[in-house]
């Protein structure tokens, strides 16, 4: 990747280019679409916009923020990522949330953290560069393990103190410093239920920009233990047989939901 551009002058934009556009932190969205197409907003944003260029999976969007509020003068609305999550196709959320995270990475990166200097756009990597002191900043992600724990037709499932009520998932959590996936997934089950896994294997992954997050989803044995629902962050934590499973997240907008789908497909066609 050389010499490419990673923000776009206003005169170079198309009509038929797709813009996302952020008013604060809040996606600007028009009944269930949030795509822009550049004729239909673009004098309507400030002199100064900036246009960074977001490609996905070989398209090319764009993502424009104002501190205007643009959703009321094109009638529309403006909101939260998180609330596309359950009206949008899976690629349409995508290019959102990947906007979204680099958007918030450039924003609070405009100055060194080393030597306090101001940042400036790398030539050729989407990267940040203090011309003072040297110092490179990449945009960064959190990775966190979730983990599908399963004995024979039994699946694992927790409510989160976090989740609204009636809402179960699998266990999760964030990866630390030093730590392998798979030591996290040992660490966050003991925790969270009190129980040990082992044969833990990784499954799939996914992006999930609340804020900046990537779910390494994974599937590991129940081998001992009683549950204990840790307290103040597991409600209640339970094995449930998978024809007579709680409410859980739906498949096509969470990684949780897909390890749960899968095992439910595999345990029903006798390949366990
Ligand atoms: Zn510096």
């Amino acid at each position: 990747m050389s010499n490419r551009s990673f923000f776009l002058q206003r005169e170079s934009l198309v009509g038929s280019d797709k813009l996302v556009l952020f008013c604060e932190n809040r996606i600007v969205v028009k009944g269930d679409e949030f795509l822009w197409l550049q004729e239909q907003v673009i004098d309507l944003l400030p002199e100064d916009s900036e246009f960074l260029l977001v490609d996905h999976n070989g398209e090319h969007f764009v993502a424009a923020h104002t501190s205007e509020d643009i959703a009321e003068v094109v009638a529309a609305e403006s909101r939260s990522l998180r609330s596309l999550l359950f009206i949008e196709g899976e690629s349409d959320f995508s290019v959102a949330g990947k906007a979204s995270q680099i958007m918030s990475w450039y924003r609070t990166h405009r100055y060194c953290g080393v030597c306090g200097s101001k940042t400036s756009q790398h030539e050729q990597q989407r990267a940040l560069l203090c011309a003072n002191c040297g110092e490179q900043y990449f945009p960064r992600i959190n990775p966190c393990a979730i983990v599908l724990v399963t004995k024979g037709r039994e699946i694992l499932l927790a409510r989160s103190a976090r989740f609204k009520t009636g809402f179960y998932s699998c266990l999760a959590g964030f990866i630390e410093v030093g730590e392998s996936a798979e030591d996290t997934v040992l660490r966050e089950v003991k925790e969270e239920s009190g129980v040990e896994v082992d044969n833990i294997r990784y499954v799939k992954s996914q992006s999930w920009p609340f804020p900046s997050q990537l779910m390494l989803g994974f599937h590991a044995d129940y081998k001992s233990g009683d549950i204990v629902p840790e307290p103040g962050e597991i409600e209640e934590a339970d094995f449930y047989d998978i024809d007579d499973l709680p409410a859980v997240p739906s498949p096509d907008i969470s990684v949780a939901g897909e390890l749960i789908q899968i095992y439910v497909e595999q345990v029903r066609k006798g390949e366990i």
